[in-house]
């Protein structure tokens, strides 16, 4: 039914996704772009230029149709590391100069992404663009001015307001259905009226949170405007996070009556939300949500996947449950985090996304139920597919 890819996008998102639609059409969505610059031990590349394009263009290419069609572009917030790719594609689209003359042969008529002005229509933005965010605001409003240039609607499917559940947030590409999950509309507004301040401050400790190690829940605003999404067809499921905190998606599916109190929501692909922070990945979320497959996309950058959020879902094979861990990096130095100390595990300094893997595989249940993939060594993405289930 689906094919997923998760591009190299080293510390940022990309993702394709493509199935068959009704009558035989070809499908395709992309979700975020990366960052434009991305480090990884292979070399240092941009991943728009030297990832995404290049596999987009493989994909024409084996199509019979002179233009490649994205059905539906994502763009699920404003930070450089999900925004730039979709920014590039878009300047090329609508003429304002290519990477690659071969991006003007597709075609991208429908974006989703809300952009700062949008959600904080009415309000005088002055003092927050003049914030340390001001650079991510200004690529949010030049995607929204190439797209348009470029003839793409945006939240034509929201009536052009906003991207988020509680709007109309269910969009069908027969046989699949895309439901918003979040933003929701009340969190809308509680961003709206948090936003100029939180943008000035240090995100601050949530402290609801069950235990210290977890007291840190993201508030970043730009982060928990994510758009998350369900996507669902032919008897599968694939769970979208974005840089969302897992707790708003879990708030998302509750409110749509996807998933009961108590009750375990099971998919079969997650991309584990904001790459693996332990800010976003709270242990009442991955309770209650769980997946065949979890897709880390992260360079170590930030100290993400932190060791926490694999530890949290790794001892989950203690139950005996099997699954698979993905990494879109082969291999990472921590030790080139800005974050400070080594992450941790029982005592010991990790150093590389192979040692945590290691580390891992000591705990209960892990080296019989769980399997570790990781994106080949000079391949544009790690590829999962989906036959249909039903
Ligand atoms: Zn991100």
């Amino acid at each position: 039914m689906f094919t997923v890819e998760a591009i190299d996008a080293g510390h940022g998102d990309c993702f394709l996704i493509r199935f068959i639609g009704n009558g035989g059409a070809n499908r395709t969505i992309l979700i975020d772009g990366g960052p434009d610059k991305a480090e990884a031990r292979e070399g240092n590349h941009m991943p728009y230029r030297d990832r995404l394009l290049p596999r987009l263009m493989q994909l024409r290419a084996a199509s019979s149709a002179p233009k490649l069609k994205l059905d539906l572009v994502v763009c699920t917030h404003i930070d450089a590391d999900h925004i730039d790719g979709i920014r590039l594609l878009y300047q090329c689209l609508s003429g304002n100069g290519c990477i690659s003359a071969d991006g003007a042969s597709i075609e991208a008529p429908r974006l989703w992404f809300n952009s700062f002005a949008r959600i904080m229509d009415g309000v005088d933005i002055a003092a927050a663009v003049r914030d340390a965010k001001a650079a991510s605001v200004a690529d949010g409003e030049n995607l929204t001015t190439f797209a348009l240039q470029a003839g793409a609607s945006i939240n034509d499917f929201a009536e052009g307001s906003l991207v988020a559940q509680g709007h109309k947030d269910t969009l069908r590409l027969k046989p699949a259905t895309i439901r918003v999950l979040s933003p929701g509309v009340k969190q809308l507004t509680r961003l709206k009226e948090h936003w100029v301040d939180t943008m000035r401050d240090e995100p601050q400790a949530d402290t609801s949170a069950v235990s210290r190690r977890w007291a840190a829940a993201d508030n970043s605003v730009a982060n928990l405007s994510s758009i998350a999404m369900l996507i669902e067809g032919g008897g599968r499921k694939l769970l979208m996070c974005g840089d969302q905190r897992g707790d708003f998606i879990l708030e998302g599916l509750r409110d749509l009556a996807l998933s009961k109190d108590k009750e375990i929501f099971h998919v079969d692909l997650m991309t584990v939300p904001h790459h693996g922070s332990d800010a976003n990945n709270l242990p009442k979320f991955h309770q209650a949500v769980t997946a065949d497959t979890y897709i880390f996309s992260a360079n170590g950058k930030h100290q993400n996947p932190d060791i926490a959020t694999l530890q949290l879902i790794a001892s989950q094979a203690a139950t005996g449950r099997k699954f698979t861990m993905a990494f879109t990096q082969p291999d990472f130095d921590y030790t080139k985090s800005n974050k400070g100390d080594l992450p941790k595990f029982a005592g010991t300094d990790i150093r590389t996304l192979q040692e945590a893997i290691a580390a891992l595989k000591t705990l209960p249940g892990v080296a019989d139920n769980v399997t570790f993939r990781f994106r080949d060594e000079g391949a544009n993405a790690i590829e999962f597919a989906f036959a249909p289930n039903s």
